[in-house]
């Protein structure tokens, strides 16, 4: 049975979490599993191989690349890290071999930089396999038909993970990070966020889609189409982290997938534009929009009115945005620094009052709601970024988040 272990950058970023990932390394090994071990590019910005370091470092030198050589500069901090991994595998006498994202077989389009997995042709990883190997595997690239190196876009090694797990048909893809699995809430900003023993993936898409970083959307969707169940669990413990799988899929969780609320999420950064279009020419409404989408501009949070348009971009399509609408002949009202706060559950659809104890838990704290909108399985509000804490701990607790499992 095939086992894909996927290690983040904060696990591998110094010798201490080294330690930790070989652990798990080990267990899985000794207990008979087949490993292709992913791993991410090791630390944070300013740490001396994190992809961001690598990028500030060529910006300090000429700044120069082209898409093609830029990515050949960012796959390289998966490639220390991948041999660091190897040789202390070959020192503790487990048997590493690496590969590259090309040479485990992930084709890519030519898209640098944001490139698309077109195939994974998984012969050269099996047949290590097959000798009791280790499979070290560089995450968050790939290569061409041609052979040119193209990088995944970020979050990409979970990608790279879930990706593998479906073409070799996995049991399960292990995404080892810095928290103990999902939890309700970003931690970093809820300190009474808990973990969730189970979710389904159109819970943690919608989670992610929204702005938790803890997994990649596009990871979860490749593992939900192949059917690959995924665990976000921590690098730091033995804890069993949290089982990510089909909404039906998971005995023992009887009522799990159907909770009204699930978790927040969180986005920063926003822009809210507001536009009077009362005695603008014909279709006002359809220019502002063709203008967004013919830059490149994606908006959120639109509200059509016959008054006028109200909408969000990130603040850094902000000052493109306002400069079109006033070429445009629009007065736009602008305010920057706001913050989408995303209240989530599956079992929201029909239920009474989910609405009403959101304004009332934000009311409260006078904290004003700029904008909302919802669907059947999630609410937004627009919030100013100084009070986005204070609102998802607010929102934290009046949805009892803490007593959820
Ligand atoms: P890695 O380097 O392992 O890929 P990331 O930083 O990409 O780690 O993802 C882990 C981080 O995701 C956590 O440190 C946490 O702050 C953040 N996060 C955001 N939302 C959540 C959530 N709902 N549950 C768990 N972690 C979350
Ligand atoms: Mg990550």
């Amino acid at each position: 049975m095939i086992t894909v272990q996927k290690f983040g950058g904060t696990s591998l970023s110094d010798a201490s979490g080294r330690e930790h990932v070989l652990r798990h390394i080990r267990r899985e090994y000794e207990a008979g599993a087949e490993l292709v071990v992913v791993v991410s590019a090791m630390g944070r910005r300013g740490e001396p191989y994190a992809t961001d370091t690598l990028l500030e470092w060529i910006s300090a030198n000429g700044d120069g690349l082209a898409e093609r050589e830029l990515d050949l500069l960012m796959s390289c901090g998966e490639l220390i890290s991948a041999a660091t991994l190897c040789s202390l595998l070959n020192a503790a006498g487990l048997p590493g071999v690496v590969l590259t994202g090309g040479q485990a077989g992930i084709v890519t389009d030519n898209k640098f930089g944001a490139a698309r997995i077109i195939e994974v042709k998984t012969e050269r990883i099996v047949s290590h396999l097959k000798q009791g190997r280790i499979v070290v595997v560089t995450g968050f690239q790939g290569a061409t038909a041609e052979g040119e190196i193209t990088t995944l876009g970020r979050g990409g090694s979970d990608t790279s993970a879930t990706a593998l797990g479906a073409a070799l048909q996995a049991q399960v893809v292990d995404i080892y990070t810095d928290v103990d699995g999902i939890l309700t809430a970003d931690p970093r900003i809820v300190s009474e966020a808990r973990q969730l023993a189970v979710v389904s993936y159109d819970e943690i898409c919608n989670m992610a889609h929204n702005g938790a970083k803890v997994i990649h959307p596009r990871a979860v969707e490749i593992a939900m189409r192949a059917g690959i169940p995924v665990r976000v669990r921590s690098t730091f413990s033995d804890g069993e982290g949290t089982l990510v799988t089909h909404a039906d899929a998971a005995e023992g969780h009887i009522g799990w997938s159907d909770r009204t609320v699930t978790g927040l999420a969180h986005v920063k950064g926003v822009t809210q534009i507001s536009i009077a279009t009362e005695g603008a020419a014909l279709n006002p409404q359809l220019q502002v929009f063709r203008a967004m989408a013919m830059n490149g501009i994606s908006v959120d949070f639109i509200n059509v009115m016959p008054s006028g348009v109200l909408y969000t971009v990130t603040d850094r399509d902000a000052s493109l945005a306002v400069r079109l609408l006033t070429e445009m002949g629009f007065e736009p009202r602008v305010r920057s620094g706001c913050a989408k706060v995303s209240v989530i559950g599956g079992g929201m659809n029909g239920e009474p009052g989910v609405m009403a104890k959101i304004v009332e838990a934000l009311a409260d704290r006078q904290i004003p709601i700029l904008q909302s909108a919802d669907s059947n399985t999630t609410i937004w509000v627009l919030v100013s970024e100084a009070d986005m804490a204070a609102s998802l701990t607010a929102l934290h607790s009046a949805f009892a988040l803490h007593a959820v499992s």
